[in-house]
């Protein structure tokens, strides 16, 4: 069975599972085609990796990476934009792979084959990261907007980068769905990382006026292992500040247990039983406001 998009938050069943740690699609046998939109090879698995794995038979989703043409890869020394695409959309499909044998959901990526900002902008470093969209940059967005509507259709849910830390290719994924969506019923946000593990501030600021919609649940050393599939693009240090923020997102609702988040989760032998947290989010519906005196 396969609920619209449009019904999540309505019905009282799937609202209200939101902290049971079970994902909001995959209640009752029912399920929603996921299109989860993507910048770059890596950002759907470094933000929702965690999620994706505890998915069952009932959910099938496809991961669409717009910008997936790059040169970049933190330890090239040879930084041919052929190699390093193929690179990098080799470490996608093994992450599928991968994925698909710790969760029975039927998940596929779709590379859009478009030069990511370094490439199509000229930009490099600080100069990536930016407080909005560029106007420039609508157009790109269209496209990538229209490649969405071929994908997310009969009621698909898409889920979007929030924009966290500003990366212009970010803003531009995220401009793209609402371009596709048209409404909020439709779309869900994700955390972008690994930004929000450098900055959880910047999440706080990103998520005003936003309703949470889920806590998954699930290992820390799942999640990690996930991340493995990406050597161009994370080193162990990013593996474990991106892991911890998932524990600590947990941890926040469970003060507690906050003490055995002081060992190294990764060396310790206590580390299956921690829990790690993936959110997603829903923008606030407009408030009405009573005008006084009107009827
Ligand atoms: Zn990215």
């Amino acid at each position: 069975m396969i609920v619209d998009a449009a019904d999540f938050g309505r019905s009282p069943v799937i609202s209200a599972i939101g902290d049971s740690g079970r994902p909001p699609w995959s209640i009752g046998g029912a399920s929603v085609r996921l299109v989860i939109v993507s910048p770059h090879c890596d950002d759907a698995a470094f933000a929702l990796g965690g999620m994706l794995s505890t998915l069952g038979p009932e959910a099938c989703g496809t991961v669409v990476t717009c910008f997936s043409r790059s040169d970049y890869a933190w330890e090239s020394h040879s930084p041919s934009v052929e190699t390093v695409t193929a690179t990098r959309m080799a470490e996608d499909h093994a992450w599928v792979r991968r994925l698909a044998l710790v969760s029975r959901a039927r998940v596929t990526v779709a590379h859009l084959g478009l030069d990511d900002a370094p490439l199509r902008l000229g930009l490099r470093g600080a100069g990536l990261y930016m407080s909005a969209m560029p106007l420039s940059q609508v157009p790109v967005a269209r496209t990538i907007a229209a490649a969405l509507a071929t994908l997310a259709t009969d009621g698909a849910m898409l889920i979007a980068p929030l924009g966290i830390g500003g990366h212009v290719d970010h803003l531009v994924a995220r401009r793209a769905v609402e371009m596709c969506a048209g409404d909020t019923a439709r779309t869900l946000y994700y955390e972008d990382q690994p930004y929000a593990a450098r900055a959880p501030r910047q999440v706080r600021r990103a998520t005003r006026g936003y309703r949470l919609a889920s806590r998954t649940r699930f290992s820390p050393a799942a999640k990690a292992d996930l991340l493995r599939c990406y050597p161009s693009q994370i080193d162990a240090r990013e593996i474990d500040a991106i892991v911890r923020y998932a524990v600590h997102v947990f941890l926040r609702r469970h003060p507690g247990r906050v003490r055995t988040f002081d060992h190294p989760w990764a060396q310790d032998t206590a580390a299956p039983a921690l829990t790690a947290v993936e959110r997603l989010w829903r923008q606030q519906p407009p408030r009405r406001h009573r005008i006084s005196g009107c009827r």
